[in-house]
């Protein structure tokens, strides 16, 4: 299994009494477009139902394979974390996390090793007070006041998507990068800065000014670059080139 494989298999999607097979199947639709398999169904009105399977369009193996429970309890078995989304704030005094806050705590403690659950409510009254409470935080995807509820397949894919963003972001690619690729650390960046300064004064770029000025936002535009060792190497270059040029303008030096 590849590194995201694992923590994705470490998150569950729990649907809490779902009234619409329909939405069911759009949500494993949803998760396995982002690499999630696993779906836990609490109490659903219709399960399994034809119109499950038509809208999971070809993910019939997260359907085949969902876990159906009586009680939220047994669906969150094992879990370390749970997030409850919710598109109103309840009674109940609950942390709030943006989508991305949420994927940045869950993609933590898969991590760790931990085993996490994102809980949808049903889809007119959402989640219960008491189903928001056996969970640790509340996540809110920030619709409007005026109009907020989504329809639930599409809450659990922007929740699958910030997810599976955060994890792209957060695994490293197979092959670590090539030696020359990394950026240059703090001494490479000093030498770049000293070669830069005596090039300046090569090229007679100050003209009388002081140098200090310059030179600060010359390392303000640079650091911001954060360039490479192969970057670096050319810029290293074309300041040599430039040292040359002003040699042989000064008569000093010789043509290559
Ligand atoms: N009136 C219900 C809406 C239910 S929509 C409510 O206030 O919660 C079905 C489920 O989709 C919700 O229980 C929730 O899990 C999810 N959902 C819908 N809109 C959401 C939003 N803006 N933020 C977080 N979750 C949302």
């Amino acid at each position: 299994m590849t590194a995201i494989a694992e923590l994705a298999a470490r998150v569950r999607h729990v649907l809490v009494r779902t009234s619409h097979p329909g939405n069911i199947g759009s949500a494993a639709r949803a998760i396995r477009t982002m690499g999630f398999e696993r779906l836990e169904l609490v109490a659903p009105a219709r399960f399994p139902d034809r119109e499950a399977s038509a809208l999971a369009a070809g993910a019939d193996d997260v359907l085949a394979r969902a876990g159906v429970h009586a009680e939220l309890v047994d669906g969150l078995a094992g879990c370390n974390l749970a997030l409850g989304l919710s598109a109103r704030r309840r009674g109940i005094t609950l942390p709030e996390l943006s989508p991305r806050e949420a994927a940045a705590q869950v993609l933590a403690a898969a991590s760790r090793g931990e085993q996490v659950a994102l809980v949808f409510g049903n889809e007119r009254s959402g989640l219960e007070n008491e189903e928001l409470a056996r969970c640790h935080a509340m996540v809110r995807i920030p619709s409007v006041d005026d109009f907020s509820s989504l329809n639930l397949s599409q809450a659990v894919q922007v929740m699958a998507y910030e997810l599976r963003v955060a994890m792209l972001e957060e695994t490293p690619a197979a092959a670590p990068p090539a030696a020359e690729e990394l950026p240059a650390d703090a001494a490479q960046m000093e030498r770049f800065y000293e070669h830069l300064a005596q090039t300046l004064d090569d090229i007679e770029f100050h003209k009388g000014r002081a140098p200090t000025t310059i030179m600060l936002r010359l390392r303000k535009l640079f650091q911001r670059a954060q360039m490479d060792e192969r970057e670096l190497r050319v810029l290293h270059g074309i300041l040599a080139d430039a040292q040359r040029m002003a040699d042989l303008a000064r008569g000093k030096g010789k043509p290559m």
